[in-house]
């Protein structure tokens, strides 16, 4: 259920209904949007409980009323205006677009500061670098482990750019938050609820990428086991389903950016290199992305993608992506935005 505050209700007026339903033992989840604040009340029976407690006749409170979507606290019925985060300075689902680029893996020292200096010499400011990598097959590489994150944490001490790198595991997940800005929380964990409610605990921005077998609700639940356990700060990005298709890697499911805009408060990115696996389809799809109202960007790229140790198919050049980014930037500013903009 949802207590939708009048938009002139006082801070006063907040605060005595918060107080009648901490004296009920109800758990909320508070909402102060431009206009007015909703109070969430969420947990089993609370539509039985909440008319009886005469809520709404208390001053301040415009109505009360079920919260129909199935993820309470992702929605937008709870909360109607975007969710905005900060990871130092970059500013995450407000006007401008943010873009993460770099290697599918960390590989060593010299591939990892080279992507890293082409991905922010392109106006990237967030530096991708899985240094667990979650391999369809064992015999693959699977990443340089913390010794990748030591390399991450050198590109970003020389770039300045933001860290995003996956946890695949409870194992990891300390250490991973420990040098990463953002945590990723890669495709075939996205419905591994042990992660997700420990990854909830953290206070740092986790990207949730769609399962490739999972639904729009399904992944928002997914999203909602983070937030339930306390971390709003949740980013979900797309990465392309499995469909009969074998044409492409995945099918990149372009219009679930619309549609989650509409659904959800949380910031949305796409990975168009996932999305599709194939380097020579991935700037149309960043271009489609970003014109469909994404509010980010994943993209793939390898200094040299023929001898990366995974993903090279799909990664991009340093002068691909450059020419990526400078046609993104225009789509972006026909839509009155800009691309990699900070807060400072
Ligand atoms: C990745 O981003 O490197 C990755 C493994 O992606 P996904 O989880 O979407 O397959
Ligand atoms: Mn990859």
């Amino acid at each position: 259920m949802i207590v939708v505050m009048n938009h002139n209700a006082s801070k006063e007026q907040v605060q005595s209904v918060l107080k009648r339903l901490d004296k009920e033992g109800f758990q909320v989840h508070i909402s102060e949007g431009e206009s007015r604040t909703i109070i969430g009340v969420i947990g089993q029976n609370t539509k039985e409980i909440l008319p009886k407690l005469a809520i709404q006749a208390l001053p301040g409170v415009e109505k009360v009323v079920p919260i129909l979507q199935p993820f309470k606290l992702a929605g937008r019925e709870m909360k109607p205006d975007d969710s905005v985060f900060q990871v130092g300075n970059i500013v995450i689902g407000a006007n401008d677009v943010q873009v993460a680029a770099g290697p599918c893996a960390v590989e060593s020292r010299e591939q990892i500061l080279e992507a890293a200096w082409a991905a922010k010499q392109s106006g990237a400011n967030i530096l991708r670098g899985g240094a667990y990598k979650p391999r369809t097959s064992p015999y693959s590489f699977q990443g340089l482990e913390e010794e990748g994150l030591k390399l991450l944490a050198e590109a970003k001490e020389e770039t300045g750019l933001a860290i995003i790198t996956e946890a695949t595991d409870t194992s990891n997940l300390k250490i991973v938050a420990e040098y990463a800005d953002i945590v990723q929380i890669g495709a075939r964990n996205m419905q591994n609820f042990h992660l997700l409610k420990e990854a909830g605990k953290l206070n740092k921005p986790i990207m949730l990428k769609r399962g490739g077998n999972a639904t729009i609700e399904e992944w928002l639940l997914a999203a909602e086991y983070i937030m339930s356990s306390g971390n709003n700060q949740v980013i979900l990005c797309e990465r392309g389903i499995r469909t009969f298709e074998v044409a492409t890697r995945n099918t990149f499911d372009l219009s679930c950016i619309p549609l989650l805009k509409h659904l959800t408060h949380l910031p949305v990115f796409a990975d168009p290199s996932h999305g599709t696996g194939n380097w020579k389809l991935v700037p149309a799809m960043a271009r489609a992305a970003v014109a469909a109202g994404a509010d980010g960007l994943m993209v793939e790229i390898h200094p040299c993608p023929s001898e990366a140790l995974s993903d090279g198919p799909q990664s991009l050049t340093p002068e691909n992506f450059s020419i990526m980014m400078e046609d993104i930037k225009k789509i972006a500013n026909v839509l009155g935005r800009s691309v990699g903009n900070s807060s400072d």
